[in-house]
């Protein structure tokens, strides 16, 4: 049988473009540039897989554009920029890459929130910009970690590794809302509080840290009265996705000083950021770094390559997003 001819929409881990290319068909992106729509439509009649990834906007225009492609093995754990419903609907299969990237997000998630926390943004910037002026009692005074609470929205893999260092590295509560309790074994372990009113998350929070996926369920889930719902003087960090987010509504509580600060690493349209938010101090804006670390994209290659593999022997998806 030939090889699976394979589009890779992005420049991947040379590691990885390397073992796929040993055994398949492949078509790498060298220029790294964005691919157009009309583009991965053309894609669907060319190719037998497509790899995309976040940055790609797999609609039901893209889906429609050819019938040749049968597996959608994305890269990355997320998957609202795949139209499911419209996969489904011609017989492709979607697979994500889920796990490996844990550790990384929930490193970025802690990250965020340190420097929200500690105001690490705004004194770089200013020692950059040659204004810092020496130690003092009162300067960028933040908020310290132990014994406050951590909500998280959402429970999975990232939320719970992310309460993981917050409780056990930094001495922080947990509690959650979520559809339902965690394990017994994990709430014990973290001794997180089970919320199953999300305002009631909010209310009682010192940082609340968002972990659900995007898409239409979840959108603008922290609107202007879940913002308002929230404890003033907290902050809200998200390693989610943007549309998880009313922004507007989060750039009106910085300004107004409800909330202290705020950490993001995901935005609606990425890669434009909402522009209320730039000249905002207390929010630390990060450029979509949840998996960057070489290990974790390294790994995230390999377990599309897994995806791919096994589709080719026709065996069943380890990763098969339903
Ligand atoms: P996960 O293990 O599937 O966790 C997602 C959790 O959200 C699940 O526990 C799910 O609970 C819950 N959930 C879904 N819809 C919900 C709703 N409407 N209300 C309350 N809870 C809901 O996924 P993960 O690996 O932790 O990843 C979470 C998300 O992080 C991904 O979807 C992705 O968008 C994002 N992410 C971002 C980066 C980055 O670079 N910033 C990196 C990786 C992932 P149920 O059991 O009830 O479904």
């Amino acid at each position: 049988m030939d090889a699976l001819r394979i589009l890779i929409t992005r420049r991947w881990p040379v590691e990885v473009e390397r073992a796929m290319a040993a055994q398949f068909d492949v078509v790498l992106n060298e220029g790294d540039k964005p691919l157009s729509q009309a583009d991965l439509a053309a894609a669907m009649g060319e190719f037998d897989v497509l790899c995309p990834t976040v940055s790609d906007r797999i609609d039901a225009d893209v889906i429609g554009g050819g019938d040749r492609v049968k597996l959608i093995a994305n890269y990355g754990v997320g998957f609202d920029h795949i139209d499911l419903a419209a996969a489904k609907a011609k017989g492709i299969a979607v697979t994500n890459t889920p796990g490996v990237l844990t550790d990384a997000t929930a490193d970025i998630a802690m990250t965020l929130l340190l420097m929200a926390a500690r105001r690490a943004g705004e004194g770089e910037r200013e020692l950059r910009a040659g204004q810092w002026s020496g130690w003092r009692p009162t300067h960028l005074v933040g908020s310290a970690l132990k014994g406050k609470v951590l909500g998280c929205v959402g429970f999975g893999r990232i939320a719970q590794a992310t309460a993981r260092r917050a409780h056990h590295g930094f001495g922080m509560k947990v509690a959650y809302y979520a559809r339902r309790p965690a394990d017994e074994a994990v709430a014990q372990e973290l001794q997180a509080e089970f919320t199953p009113d999300l305002i009631n998350l909010l209310g009682k929070a010192d940082f609340v840290s968002l972990h659900v996926p995007g898409g239409a369920e979840t959108a603008s889930m922290i609107d202007a009265a879940a913002i308002a719902a929230m404890k003033p003087g907290s902050y809200l960090i998200n390693t989610a996705r943007g549309g998880v987010v009313d922004h507007a509504a989060l750039a009106a509580a910085l300004r107004s000083g409800h909330l202290a600060g705020a950490g993001l690493d995901v935005y609606p349209a990425e890669p434009q950021v909402p522009a209320e938010l730039l000249d905002i101090e207390n929010v630390v804006l990060l450029p979509h770094l949840g998996s960057a670390n070489s290990e974790t994209r390294i790994a995230m290659g390999m377990c599309a390559m897994a995806n791919v593999e096994e589709f080719a022997k026709g065996a069943e998806l380890p990763n098969p997003v339903t």
